[in-house]
């Protein structure tokens, strides 16, 4: 009868762990998925139709001032659940991009309200309204400090690339994993990753926001690719942002790695669509070999237009959940 107290202990620790764990896990998933409990009325997605005019940079609001309703809430949220739930949720089951959006640092949320309200409403075809949301109040909070301009259109491009990564996923990056021309490295040997070129930095100089964008998006690579190539190798002699296994960026990849597809990619998706790709491939080859002179030129909603017609025919197999 001895053994029994041990026994019992073990039993009594099991269940009241069991409990722990269940309330450590409840709110700590629900913060993983980033599930808002604010109080915002959002507008009704456009239709997918209207998708690429209406996300055109200069479409952004001007910033004014709003009053932040979910600051305190947010706050004490955040601070609170963040840590148990990268504790609690295998950062292997989330999906790449939203594991490392919820444990971005959150210095300052006073431009969250106003951020989802200018961006919310605007159609993006191939991201569901939660994770548009999500990455919007995400980076808001991280980039509280910049200039509310700045900082809208630094999202706004992340919102896009996001769109054109799903696009590229769809279809593309499968031939360049099994038929590139120019293995092991394919197009990355090149300095993509740069934001502005020289003769950008040039045309850059009259737009201070296009100026501070391409500085923000360059600061953000560093984090998203140090996040990403955790428990990656590098590959050497390459860009610095590629491991063995592809790019470490998903977000804030340049507008030139973005938009770059080369000769025997563009004509293997035109005989995979039988010549339907070919406005996709224009628009994508009129973007890569522009120059950046201002933050419209970092998007360009046609991309997206075209890519929608090629991918969504089946929307909800192409949404990023
Ligand atoms: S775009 Fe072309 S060169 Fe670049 S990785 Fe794909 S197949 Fe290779
Ligand atoms: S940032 Fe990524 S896509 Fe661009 S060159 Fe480097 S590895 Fe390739």
């Amino acid at each position: 009868m001895a053994s029994a107290a041990p026994i019992r202990t073990a039993q009594n620790i099991f269940r009241y762990y069991d409990k722990l764990r269940f309330a450590v896990l409840l709110p700590a998933t629900a913060q993983s998925l980033r599930i808002r409990i604010t109080i915002h009325t959002r507008p009704a997605a456009h239709s997918p139709g209207c998708a690429a005019m209406a996300h055109r940079a200069s479409d952004l609001p001007p910033c004014q001032a709003r009053p932040n309703k979910t600051k305190a809430l947010l706050k004490w949220h955040l601070w609170l659940v963040l840590p148990l739930a990268s504790l609690a949720v295998n950062p292997q089951d989330a999906m790449p991009i939203d594991h490392w959006l919820s444990i971005l640092e959150q210095p300052d949320h006073s431009g969250v309200d106003g951020d989802l309200e200018a961006l919310g409403p605007k159609a993006y075809p191939f991201l569901t309204e939660q994770c548009s949301s999500n990455q919007i109040e995400s980076l808001s909070g991280h980039l509280g400090a910049l200039k509310c301009a700045v900082r809208r259109q630094v999202i706004a491009y992340t919102l896009y690339i996001r769109q054109l990564d799903i696009i590229l996923e769809s279809g593309p990056r499968a031939y360049c994993a099994g038929h590139c021309p120019n293995p092991p490295a394919g197009c990355c040997n090149r300095d993509h990753f740069v934001i502005l070129n020289m003769t950008d930095l040039m045309n850059a100089q009259g737009s201070p926001t296009a100026l501070h964008m391409a500085h923000v998006i360059g600061r953000m690579q560093k984090l998203e690719s140090a996040h990403n190539g955790r428990e990656r190798s590098i590959r050497p002699g390459y860009c610095s942002c590629l491991a063995e296994d592809g790019c470490t960026l998903r977000l804030f990849k340049s507008p030139r790695c973005a938009h770059y597809l080369c000769e025997q990619l563009g004509q293997a998706m035109q005989q995979r669509h039988e010549g339907g790709a070919a406005l996709f491939l224009e628009a994508m080859r009129y973007t890569v070999g522009s120059t950046i002179s201002s933050p419209e030129d970092f998007t360009n909603p046609g991309v997206i237009a075209h890519g929608a017609a090629l991918y969504l025919a089946h929307p909800d197999q192409t949404r990023a959940s």
